[in-house]
């Protein structure tokens, strides 16, 4: 059996994780966990971690790391997991990665890369504040960079487009304060650990599908 493969689409907020996450889909054939998305579901569907996690999602801070890490362990416990998984925003802190190593380690796993999406603070907030989602199946598109064939309409499932609580202009700040912070230490955590690529996100977003191909064919 091939050994199951944990791949970190890392990045600061905005930098194309998960419109990159849905491109690899297909070449990887892992199940997408997004933390984001994670919380969102949880909002949507009024339980008591999304209330709990709203507060702060709206003030751009980050979740706790108990209630975060305990969310993310027990969605990759899921059997649709076993071979691996695409992680998106997670994780985000030094204790977050800690505790994924070790929930990885006892089952004979560990992280196989981490991409490392880069891009400069001044375009992602162009990207974040141009930024649009489906309703239904939460694909992202951009007022100038990525729309959809419709204005306002998703082109899968033709959902309603809409904007992000956390992507009014203030709270962008504060996420990007937030990433620098407490985020960005585990660039080196990484590195130290080898498994670190480099990925330039300024580009289009064609070039970015290409780079990240090649990063994971090169394994
Ligand atoms: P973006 O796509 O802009 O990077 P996400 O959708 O990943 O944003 O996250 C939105 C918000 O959800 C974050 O600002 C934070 O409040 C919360 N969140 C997501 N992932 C984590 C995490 N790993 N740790 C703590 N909070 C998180
Ligand atoms: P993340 O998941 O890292 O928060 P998204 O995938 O949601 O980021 O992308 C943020 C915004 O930027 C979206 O509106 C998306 O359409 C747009 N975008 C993503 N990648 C690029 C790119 N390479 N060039 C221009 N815009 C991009």
């Amino acid at each position: 059996m091939p050994a199951a493969k944990y791949i970190i689409l890392f990045g600061p907020p905005a930098s194309g994780k998960g419109t990159q996450a849905a491109r690899l889909r297909e070449l990887l054939n892992l199940p997408h966990v997004a933390s984001g998305d994670l919380f969102r579901e949880n909002l949507q569907g009024e339980t008591k971690l999304g209330l709990e996690a709203k507060a702060y999602m709206d003030r751009g801070e980050l979740v706790p790391d108990d209630i975060t890490i305990a969310m993310v362990i027990d969605r990759l416990s899921r059997p649709d997991c076993a071979d691996g998984a695409l992680l998106d925003g997670f994780p985000r802190t030094i204790a977050q990665a800690v505790a994924l190593d070790q929930a990885l380690s006892a089952q004979g796993h560990r992280i196989s890369q981490v991409l490392y999406v880069a891009v400069p603070d001044n375009v992602l907030v162009e990207r974040v504040s141009g930024r649009r989602l489906c309703r239904t199946c939460g694909e992202a598109y951009h007022i100038l960079f990525n729309q959809p064939k419709v204005p306002g309409v998703c082109d899968h499932d033709g959902g309603e487009l809409y904007q992000r609580d956390d992507d009014q202009p203030e709270t962008v700040r504060k996420r990007l304060q937030v990433y620098w912070e407490q985020t960005s230490p585990l660039i080196d955590y990484y590195r130290g650990q080898g498994v670190l690529v480099d990925i330039d996100g300024n580009q289009s977003i064609d070039a970015v599908t290409m780079d990240l191909e090649k990063a994971i064919a090169g394994t």
